[in-house]
This record gives structure tokens, C-alpha cells and sequence, in this order.
């Protein structure tokens, strides 16, 4: 990964509100502009300073090529603040979604003389187009999803339980290499299945069971996210139709997916297919999400998303019914978008 690459144009985004600096405190910004795994925040300046403690020194020191790394014994928000000290700087931003309020207090306090400036999502906006290397590593956790899911399915048998099953996915995803799950899987059986993010339970399946099956691996950080509708046994009423109608929903979906395409627009066409079909307001959630160092991210295809597609952007496409009483049926796949269309990153069959 060009780590030196992002901290460059990092710093040119600072440039536009005349900043010098930046306090990066989301855990995941450390990793995304350093590559460090550990625990620590990072001064993103022209001498960027990582500033750990001794636990990390050694994969700080490792990993963090071309950064000047801090341990000293004294918390990671006092090593930030001696570093800011040290550079002498008159302005710095920081990032308003992570740093805690005391954190920033103390922050004030200690640099009377600094002027501190809430820049929100900068990093964010960075990591909306994924390089060819991160591209790789969501691929690579979505085919082990995608492993992992096919040696599930035939365990989807009347009196296995919703977390007897989770547990041999992500059992299937670290033998196969995953570092592990990107997010609880959720395996969602009878009933539970008509919540769109139903916790796991002890309940057994059952026969003429719909079971939503929402899966992800990880990978070098990265997260993949699909979602399959399967039955167990014979379906019940009206299945076929309603699974037919989110199938063809999302394929509206995919074939709205173009880099320059708005969120809102993607998300439409999904809905539209619904609606002729009497289930528009049983499609409760929007149409799709970013997904990279974190399963959730942007851009947002929905109803409310003021995002335009560009290449790089990785995102899934999961429209959804919510019957209570009945069931519900999803069915998620991940895509890449790049200059001419989308490409597909999921693989496991549908029905
Ligand atoms: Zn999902
Ligand atoms: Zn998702």
C-alpha cells in the first residue's frame, strides 16, 4: 500500500482550510495513512509522528514506514499533544467524529496557543475510491465468504441452530486464511428472519423455514458483505413470487451501478421494482453501502444519498422485504465500480 501516497494527498486536502496538520484519532485513519495496526493516534504533517506507547513500539517501528515514531510512558492524546508542541504548530485540525470531547479538552488546554479547527471527513473522503491493492483485498475476503458459505449451506437442516451455524462459518472463513468475520454473521431463521439485522439465537431451524443468511470475511483489514435468502425444506406461500421480485429489483440495482450515477438514482431504480410489485414499503432500508476497512462506509446508494458514483468505489447492491409474521428475503452482492459499469466481487449462487 502507498501509505506515503495518502498522507501526501491528505495534506493537500488540509490545504484548502490553510492546515498544516491534522490530529487523526479513528483507529482506522492510523492504519489507512501508516499501515499501523496498533493502538495510537497519528500527527499527519510534513514529519508525520506516530505516537504510540511501548506495547506497539516494535510493529509501530515495523509498519510504519517514513513516520517518526512516539512511545513514551504517558497516553497516546499526551504524546499527540508534545508532538504538536515539538513541530510548533499555529493550526491544526482534528477529526470531530473521533476525538472524544475530553480528549479535545485536554487538547485546548494544553495548546492555548493553537487554534484547533473541526475538519470532518477528510480521511473518509480518501477512502471512497479504493486502490487496485485494496480492490484485491476486499476480492480476496468476499471468494472466502463465498467458500465459507458454500460449505454452510449444506448444514441448513431442521434442528441446527442460528448460532450452531454461525459458528461453522466463521470457523470454514479462518481455516480457509480470513483474519476473521467482517461484522457478527447473522443467520436469521423462520421469524427472526423478517428483521433486517436479527441477532443470533438458540433457536433451531425449522421445516418451510426462510433463513437470511448475511455473511463477511476479512481480509488484510479489509471487509467483504453478502447476503443469501435460502428455505429449509418446502417454502412457504407466495415465496417464489416475492423472492422473483427482490431478485429482480436488484438486478435493476446492478444495472443502474455506473461511475457518475447518484446514489439516489441507483437506489430508485431498485425500489421502483418493488413497488409495481406491492412491496415498496416492505423494503425498509436503503439499497447499498460503501464497504473497506469498514463494512459500513460510504458511499450510500439511498433515498437520502447526496453521493455520485465514481471508479474505485466498492459498494453492495441488497434490496429486502420485511413480512412480520411471514419472513423476509435479502439478497446482497458486492461491486466494484469502474469507468465502464460495475464488476461483480461476490460469487455464491442464488437461487
Ligand atoms: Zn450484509
Ligand atoms: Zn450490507
Amino acid at each position: 500500500m502507498d501509505y506515503a501516497g495518502r498522507r501526501a494527498r491528505a495534506l493537500q486536502a488540509l490545504a484548502g482550510p490553510d492546515l498544516p496538520a491534522l490530529l487523526v484519532t479513528h483507529p482506522l485513519h492510523v492504519r489507512y495513512l501508516t499501515g499501523f495496526t496498533g493502538e495510537g493516534f497519528l500527527l499527519l504533517a510534513e514529519t508525520p509522528v506516530l505516537c504510540t506507547d511501548r506495547r506497539f513500539e516494535v510493529e509501530a517501528r515495523e509498519q510504519a514506514a517514513g513516520c517518526q515514531v512516539s512511545a513514551p510512558e504517558m497516553s497516546h492524546v499526551q504524546s499527540l499533544i508534545a508532538a504538536v508542541q515539538e513541530a510548533a504548530l499555529p493550526r491544526v485540525g482534528f477529526e470531530p467524529d473521533s476525538l472524544t470531547w475530553a480528549q479535545h479538552t485536554r487538547v485546548a488546554e494544553a495548546l492555548p496557543e493553537a487554534e484547533l479547527v473541526a475538519v470532518p471527513r477528510v480521511i473518509e473522503a480518501l477512502r471512497l475510491c479504493k486502490e487496485p491493492e485494496e480492490i484485491a483485498l476486499i476480492a480476496q475476503a468476499a471468494a472466502l465468504a463465498d467458500r465459507a458459505l458454500e460449505e454452510l449451506l449444506p448444514a441448513l437442516a431442521p434442528g441446527r441452530t442460528e448460532k450452531q451455524l454461525a459458528w461453522q462459518f466463521t470457523q470454514s472463513l479462518l481455516e480457509a486464511g480470513a483474519e476473521g468475520v467482517s461484522f457478527a454473521p447473522i443467520v436469521a431463521g423462520g421469524p427472526h428472519s423478517a428483521l433486517p439485522h436479527a441477532a443470533l439465537t438458540d433457536r433451531p431451524l425449522q421445516n418451510g423455514d426462510i433463513v437470511v443468511l448475511d455473511l463477511g470475511a476479512q481480509v488484510g483489514g479489509y471487509c467483504s458483505d453478502m447476503t443469501r435468502t435460502v428455505v429449509v425444506g418446502d417454502p412457504p406461500g407466495e415465496f417464489a413470487e416475492r423472492y422473483g421480485a427482490v431478485r429482480r429489483a436488484q438486478e435493476a440495482g446492478i444495472a443502474a451501478l455506473a461511475a457518475g450515477r447518484s446514489g439516489a438514482k441507483v437506489d430508485r431504480a431498485a425500489r421502483e421494482v418493488l413497488e409495481e410489485a406491492g412491496l415498496g414499503e416492505q423494503f425498509s432500508h436503503g439499497l447499498g453501502h460503501g464497504v473497506g476497512l469498514e463494512v459500513h462506509e460510504g458511499p450510500t446508494l439511498s433515498r437520502l444519498s447526496t453521493a455520485t458514483l465514481e471508479a474505485g468505489n466498492v459498494v453492495t447492491v441488497e434490496p429486502g422485504i420485511y413480512l412480520a409474521g411471514w419472513g423476509g428475503i435479502r439478497i446482497e452482492d458486492l461491486f466494484v465500480i469502474e469507468e465502464t459499469g460495475a464488476r461483480q466481487l461476490t460469487a455464491a449462487p442464488k437461487l
